[in-house]
């Protein structure tokens, strides 16, 4: 940290992202990504005359791709607005919506807290049940800027579509941002809640079931009126944050949409069988509809077992907060990852029975 160095920003503490080891010597179950590549159409928009255009600014207002959304999802182009990743319109959101205050469950997404403190906003963490799962009823008339991430990260847990409206109903004086990105693992989607209620905000990305975090692109549906807050602020930072080589990969993604749909009937049957697997081994296991599980065991702690498995060559994802650091968050991989993934937690059982 320099001298100079905003003291309102000296406390930040900044968001630690999953480990991305540099050669791939790990089978790595540890940051949600996708196992299967991006479509034929993505590879091939890529490698086309986009490149040669790179010279070029992108289009600010990425016309093409709000285009290509408005069409799969039915919406109208004016309700779509696309970033640099979905972590770039939480952010824009907290910027916009938090003046009052921000809640959010206490076991969530860990870049939720990071952008609270970064804008100075003061968040108020609402504890899970002791299942994990979240109540509907404690979010009611908080009237502050209101985020879930539904499925819920890390626990894979999904809330219904009804308690989620009950939710924005209930906040009618604030935003709602419903977080989707593992919404496609078979949750129920709110999108089509947004015609209904200005107050909510739906945020999706392609970094899960579309393949691709590596490029950077996240969308979000609402209310025309919330569109052009985040445009207003995109024009205010970072009018060109989509590069031109991602939002062809991303319009040319919208082109195949059943290849995706089918990775993700893949993902969540390789889920499932992993999840029994787990079972048989003892494991507890929630109820995921997300592209990972979310377990642990009572013979060894979830930091043993993380370090344990990635001696062996596996990842998966860890966190310290104590109300959850018996657990590991595992990422789906394919069929054949998840079974090396099961043989190792065997032989690491073995030796911890
Ligand atoms: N929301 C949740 C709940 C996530 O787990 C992630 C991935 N770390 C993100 C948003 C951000 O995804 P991205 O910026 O890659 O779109």
């Amino acid at each position: 940290m320099s001298r100079f160095l905003d003291p309102r920003l000296e406390k930040t503490e900044a968001y630690v992202p999953g480990e991305q080891p540099r050669k791939m010597q790990y089978i790595k179950l540890n940051t949600n990504e996708s196992p299967y590549p991006p479509s034929p159409a993505v590879i091939a928009a890529i490698n086309g005359d986009e490149a040669k255009k790179l010279r070029l600014y992108s289009d600010p207002e990425s016309k093409e791709l709000k285009f290509a959304a408005a069409k799969t999802y039915g919406v109208s182009e004016k309700n779509v607005y696309f970033a640099n990743g979905s972590d770039d319109i939480l952010n824009f959101a907290f910027a916009a919506y938090g003046k009052n205050g921000a809640v959010f469950p206490e076991i969530s997404y860990g870049f939720y807290p990071v952008f609270a403190e970064l804008y100075g906003i003061e968040a108020e963490k609402i504890p899970l049940k002791s299942d994990f799962s979240i109540n509907a009823s404690d979010y009611f008339g908080k009237n502050k800027m209101t985020v879930i991430a539904n499925p819920n990260a890390p626990t894979g847990l999904c809330l219904p579509l009804s308690d989620i409206e009950s939710i924005v109903k209930n906040n009618p004086e604030s935003v709602v941002v419903i977080d989707e990105a593992y919404i496609d693992f078979g949750g129920e989607s709110c999108l089509p809640l947004i015609n209904k209620y200005d107050n909510l905000l739906v945020v999706r990305t392609f970094s899960k079931s579309r393949s691709m975090a590596g490029a950077r692109l996240g969308f979000a549906f609402g209310d025309e009126a919330l569109i052009s807050d985040l445009e207003k602020i995109k024009y205010s930072t970072n009018p060109y944050n989509i590069n031109r080589l991602t939002q062809a990969a991303g319009k040319a993604a919208f082109s195949e949409n059943g290849y995706y749909e089918e990775n993700c009937k893949k993902i969540i049957a390789t889920r499932e069988k992993t999840a029994k697997a787990l079972c048989d081994l003892g494991f507890e296991v929630l109820d995921s509809k997300a592209n990972f599980i979310f377990a642990k065991h009572k013979k060894i702690g979830g930091g043993e077992f993380y370090e344990k498995l990635k001696e062996k060559g596996v990842l998966i994802r860890h966190f310290s907060d104590p109300k959850i650091s018996d657990f590991n968050r595992i990422t789906v991989g394919s069929d054949e990852e998840m079974e090396i993934f099961i043989s190792k937690t065997k032989e690491i059982l073995g030796g911890a029975l």
